[in-house]
């Protein structure tokens, strides 16, 4: 692959650019620990980028986008990234279950819930996890059971981010308990005002405004036509929408570990032997995550999704965390005031968790890439 920008492309940033300057306060670069929890201006940057058509860039208009190719979309990505554009406040709604609607809802489902979520006037929770069904999402219990034109739901999800301020969840179910665990499943579009439905929020430890939830869900009724894809396929609904997810979490790892390592830098003064080789080392991974990013483009231009597309989430969230723990071992003592840094390392801490944990990845790694037998 070329790495060179063609002339599409930098026409495509320097317009973004312009586009975000304008819409961002003056201040934002200087202000950005004040602005970065600013919850009007998040939501307010998401409408405007959507009706810019810079939300989902690859998208048709009606749908938050421009119809850009792959590189020119994966250009505003860096570059949003890269500007540290405000956080959409909802991101899964955006990110996964955006995709996850267009590619599997019915048209009526697309009409009522699509531009909703991309506006971010309706939040959504991704009811995945349960105890006991995390990294094993396959052995999930909720189960769903028809009755008529409805379904009854019992069980319990947990690490639901955001369900206490959500609309909407997507609420993974079994379905037949008899099918092995990945056919059995299927995926529902649940009302979080449905009674039966109660959410506990888990208190944090951590500054954040994307709070963990418990969901419980006691009879609940679900009509059959909130079936999302199809009865005992959502397994792949899951798959496909979490891949979206993971094509975004590289770019925002890569542009992270930057800010890491700008941190480094700024902190410590005169680094010694041993954190100049660690540094040396987080500044190599930087640059393979970029190159690794690419050639699993560079696969899905060609038609193959490749096999870099594995390795992108243990590279990227590992080198994270790595490189925050290097700034704050730098700051030393003067860094335990340092409320941005702190922030900064409990986040990367969640990063080898979510969408998958490292060991996990590695798992997949040694049997999908490596081809080594199951464990
Ligand atoms: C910030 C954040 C946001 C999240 N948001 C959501 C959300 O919105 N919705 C949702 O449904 N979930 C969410 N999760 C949950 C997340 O998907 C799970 O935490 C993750 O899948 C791991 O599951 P678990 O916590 O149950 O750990 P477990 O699966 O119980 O794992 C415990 C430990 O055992 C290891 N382990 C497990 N299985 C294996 C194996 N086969 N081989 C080797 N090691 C193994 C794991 O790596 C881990 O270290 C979120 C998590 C985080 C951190």
């Amino acid at each position: 692959m070329d790495l060179r920008e063609t002339d599409e492309q930098r026409a495509v940033r320097e317009e973004y650019g312009a586009w975000l300057t304008d819409f961002l306060p003056a201040d934002y670069d200087d202000r950005y620990a004040d602005y970065r929890w600013d919850i009007s201006l998040r939501r307010a940057h998401q409408v405007a980028a959507f009706e810019a058509g810079w939300l989902q860039p690859a998208w048709p208009t009606e749908h938050g986008g421009r119809s850009l190719g792959p590189l020119e979309a994966l250009t505003v990505r860096l570059e949003s990234a890269t500007r540290a554009a405000p956080k959409l406040p909802n991101i899964q709604g955006v990110g996964v279950v955006a995709p996850g609607l267009r590619a599997f809802g019915t048209p009526e489902q697309i009409e009522r819930l699509l531009v909703p979520v991309l506006r971010g006037d309706e939040w959504w929770a991704l009811g995945m996890s349960e105890p006991g069904a995390g990294s094993d999402f396959a052995g999930l219990r909720t189960k769903a059971v028809r009755d008529g034109d409805r379904y009854i739901v019992n069980g319990q999800k947990i690490w639901t981010t955001q369900a206490h301020e959500s609309r909407w969840a997507t609420l993974y179910v079994r379905t037949d308990p008899d099918a092995p665990k990945h056919r059995g499943i299927s995926c529902l579009i649940l009302d979080m005002q449905s009674p039966g439905v109660t959410v506990r929020p888990i208190r944090m430890a951590t500054i954040t405004d994307e709070t963990f939830c418990e969901v419980f869900l006691d009879d609940v009724e679900v009509p059959t036509s909130a079936l999302l894809g199809v009865e005992n396929a959502g397994w792949q609904v899951a798959m496909a929408s979490l891949d979206h997810e993971r094509d975004m979490i590289w770019i925002m790892n890569w542009v992270e570990i930057g800010r890491g390592l700008r941190a480094v830098r700024q902190h410590g003064g005169g680094l010694d032997d041993q954190q100049l080789v660690e540094l040396g080392r987080r500044l190599a991974d930087a640059e393979a995550l970029r190159m690794t990013g690419y050639r699993s483009l560079t696969n899905s231009l060609r038609g193959d999704p490749g096999k870099e597309f594995f390795i992108l989430k243990l590279l990227g969230s590992e080198a994270l965390q790595r490189t925050w723990d290097l700034a704050a071992t730098v700051a030393g003592p003067a860094g335990l005031g340092d409320e941005a840094l702190a922030f900064e390392r409990h986040d990367a801490l969640a990063a080898t968790l979510y969408g998958g944990t490292s060991e996990v990845q590695r798992n997949i790694i040694g049997e999908r890439v490596l081809g080594l037998p199951k464990g």
